[in-house]
């Protein structure tokens, strides 16, 4: 008779494969909280064969989704419970027990496969279903079990989580950005912070947006620079579509908050409404602001092309709200507690 999998276990397999695969069918803070949940109980098991079984299959799966909880979930409860259930299992393998000939552990673990095995490893039936799913002889199926593979597995995801808890919610360093946007007499070259939000494929969006809320929030931008920094820090936000995490939006928060939202004025139509439609235009509106020789070409028409048009407190305000509304966006979409969002 063909062995059958706990219906959970099926269910459980489909969940996290859509985790792993970067596309979850269901709300991925709750299945990963669940998981961990669950091996932390199985803790309690260890001394039990169907205990250690568990432990295998537990640390397969925490190791499997640990890049997900890195990257893509901002929670440090989720990030405490991979911790503990991680830590806990590691105290209880020896690695030193390991006699396994040399290239026996279990690789290519980074994919669907891997969640398979984890659940099917979790009990004797799924270990069954597993090896006659993938054709798996007794002995590779015991590797997974050597307190070796999985102290291993289980140091390289703790490892992972720790190093995301310091970039999700710890302080990011931009200082050396200091070098490439101010110049010698401590003024804002707003043409460089525009040029390096462009390169996006370094990665710097966030940076850069938060080098502008650092800035903003120090009270060292001169009056001629408040329009280029706030854009800029405006821009990096609307363009970071994934969200950020609570180290970059801590400071960005801060940064919008400190606009007055209470203001009214005549004016039907502002510059930032007809730059705003692509990063491109966006781009060549401040630019122009700021080097008009360098950049004749802007999409402002001239009739809102004024600087105090430009320095409406309406038009801060605005785009201080729509910012805020991103911001609050990545909260829904990254989870977390209010709390892991504040500073
Ligand atoms: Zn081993
Ligand atoms: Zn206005």
């Amino acid at each position: 008779m063909t062995p059958t999998m706990p219906a959970d276990h099926r269910e459980l397999i489909s969940d996290l494969s859509g985790i792993v695969n970067d596309h979850p069918s269901t709300d991925p803070e709750v299945t990963l909280t669940v998981l961990a949940r669950d091996a932390a109980e199985a803790l309690d098991r260890v001394g039990t064969p169907e205990g250690l079984r568990e432990r295998t299959g537990y640390t397969v799966l925490l190791h499997a989704t640990c890049w997900y909880v890195a990257a893509r979930v901002f929670s440090k409860s989720l990030s405490a419970s991979y911790t503990k259930a991680l830590d806990g299992f590691r105290a209880t393998l020896d690695p030193a027990s390991c006699s396994c000939p040399d290239g026996s552990h279990p690789t290519d673990l980074d994919s669907e496969y891997t969640v398979e095995a984890g659940v099917g490893l979790l009990t004797e039936a799924g270990r069954a279903a597993f090896a006659e799913d993938y054709d798996i002889d007794d002995e590779e199926l015991a590797a997974y079990d050597c307190d070796g593979f999985l102290a291993d597995l289980a140091d390289r995801a703790t490892a992972s989580i720790r190093e995301a808890y310091g970039r999700n919610f710890g302080g990011i360093d931009v200082s050396h950005l200091d070098a490439q946007f101010l110049r010698d007499g401590g003024g804002i070259d707003v043409v460089a912070v525009q040029e390096a939000i462009r390169r996006t494929w370094e990665d710097n969006t966030g940076p850069v947006a938060l080098w502008s809320a650092r800035r903003w929030l120090s009270g060292q931008v001169r009056d001629e620079e408040r329009l280029g920094v706030f854009l800029s820090m405006w821009m990096g936000i609307a363009q970071s579509y994934g969200g950020l995490p609570p180290s970059y939006a801590r400071d960005l928060t801060a940064a919008m908050d400190t606009i007055d939202l209470d203001v009214t004025c005549d004016h039907p139509r502002h510059p930032w409404h007809t730059a705003d439609a692509t990063v491109e235009s966006r781009y060549r509106a401040v630019l122009h602001l700021y080097a008009p020789d360098d950049h004749p070409n802007t999409p402002v028409p001239a009739d809102l092309a004024s600087r105090d048009l430009w320095e409406c407190p309406f038009q801060y305000a605005e785009l201080a709200r729509s910012a805020k509304t991103d911001l609050e966006g990545w909260r829904v979409m990254r989870g977390g507690d209010e709390e892991d969002w504040e500073a």
